[in-house]
């Protein structure tokens, strides 16, 4: 079967018609303490205040402020308060010895660190100074109020939110289920690290690196990974490859072989058993680009370079397994910095630059930016996104995309 060559996109468009693709997966509950990384299916609203109540911030003495004087004035101490304990109101004409985070008795409108204070032989404190109304008393609610969403569904779960979600009491929560992706290098010339040591290689043979920083990215946006290993360039092995993926996953991703050489199987082979959308984007690096359909599984096909395979993963494949994980925000924030660089022959392609802060907050730029080259992705940052034709004059301020933000 032969389909008509789809024209080349933008990247803007590429990336709305592939999320349009991305229906959310049904969720599943796991526990809080598992769910790092996992993107929330719920509303979390809380059924407390938190804190439950006032309580002391500091180790002292809870006190009526009516009954101190700026001179000191001794009283006695009428209940000790650890934390943890109900305490009875406060005597009038008393004060209660209390630790932080134990509950301020009814009465008391103060704290007063032990710091400030002065232990007499009689057994009675002299409080120094009159504090200020609700000193050292941390109110309830302050945090976080009854009947409030302290997380939205779409949020993506990191230690600050499972820490947040246990704090009103969740110890399980709805999440996404996990995408299955199932991913595969294509190339005769790769070889696997660990099979072949570096000084019996063939010639033109290289490692798959691809396969190395796919996986993690995929493990890192909460992905299980069916790893298919290196498919040779023969178009009936890839057509095994795609149908053993396709049944059991989401998405299968591939690198390599994408192309037009008449080594490039994987274009062929997809529209054989499924359905080719999108081929080729005007961007740099990464414009052999693919998606499409095999059976009930979506297909995408990274370019092979391992610059080009790294960067379309993050614009594009990551948006996608976030959009189907229902996730809110599906992209990194841009900052606009100084370029320190300049750019004076730029590609007419939209161009994705590694870079990297220097000390003064500007931007320099990797000298090689050859897809081939994985240092520059390691060396890198971030990315600046380059409208195609644009040419970069130092102190320009550039569009950056933090590569930090990408990788969380
Ligand atoms: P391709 O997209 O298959 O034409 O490959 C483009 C370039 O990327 C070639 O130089 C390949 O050798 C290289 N390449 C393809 N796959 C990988 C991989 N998994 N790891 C490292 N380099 C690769
Ligand atoms: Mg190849």
């Amino acid at each position: 079967m032969n389909t008509p060559r789809p024209p080349l996109r933008s990247l803007d468009e590429a990336m709305e018609s592939l999320l349009s693709h991305a229906s959310p997966l049904p969720p599943e509950s796991v526990s809080t303490v598992e769910a790092d990384g996992r993107v929330l299916a719920e509303d979390l609203v809380s059924s407390l205040q938190v804190p439950p109540q006032d309580n002391s911030s500091m180790d002292g003495y809870a006190v009526r402020r009516g009954e101190i004087a700026d001179e000191g004035v001794p009283l006695p101490v009428s209940q000790r308060i650890p934390a943890g304990s109900a305490p009875q109101p406060l005597q009038p004409g008393t004060i209660a010895r209390i630790f932080t985070g134990a509950p301020v008795p009814a009465g008391a409108d103060a704290v007063v660190m032990q710091e400030d204070t002065e232990a007499l032989d009689d057994g009675r404190v002299r409080i120094q100074r009159v504090p200020s109304e609700g000193q050292w008393i941390r109110r309830s609610g302050e945090d976080i109020t009854r009947g409030s969403t302290v997380l939205a569904r779409g949020e993506r779960l990191g230690p600050a939110a499972q820490g947040l979600a246990a704090s009103i009491g969740r110890d399980r929560l709805q999440v996404a289920r996990r995408p299955r992706v199932a991913l595969f290098s294509t190339g005769d010339e790769l070889v696997m690290p660990g099979q072949v040591a570096p000084e019996a290689m063939k010639p033109g043979a290289i490692y798959n690196s691809n396969r190395f920083f796919l996986r993690s990215l995929l493990l890192r946006l909460g992905c299980e990974v069916q790893d298919l290993g290196i498919v040779p360039d023969v178009r009936e092995a890839t057509v095994q490859a795609l149908r053993e993926a396709a049944r059991t996953s989401d998405l299968i991703l591939t690198s390599g072989g994408v192309s037009v050489g008449e080594e490039d199987h994987i274009k062929p082979a997809v529209e054989q058993l499924g359905s080719l959308d999108l081929w080729q984007i005007a961007m740099k690096p990464g414009k052999p680009f693919a998606y499409g359909r095999v059976g009930d599984a979506h297909f995408m096909g990274l370019p092979g370079n391992p610059v080009s395979s790294f960067v379309t993963f993050l614009l594009l494949v990551r948006p996608f397994l976030l959009k189907l994980q229902g996730a809110s925000q599906l992209h990194p924030r841009a900052l606009q910095l100084p370029a320190h660089f300049d750019l004076q022959r730029p590609d007419k392609r939209r161009e994705f630059l590694r870079v990297r802060r220097d000390a003064q907050g500007g931007l320099e730029l990797f000298p090689n930016q050859s897809s081939g080259v994985l240092t520059s992705t390691v060396w890198a940052d971030g990315l600046v996104d380059n409208p195609g034709g644009q040419a970069i004059r130092r102190g320009d301020l550039v569009r950056f995309l933090p590569l930090a933000e990408w990788l969380a």
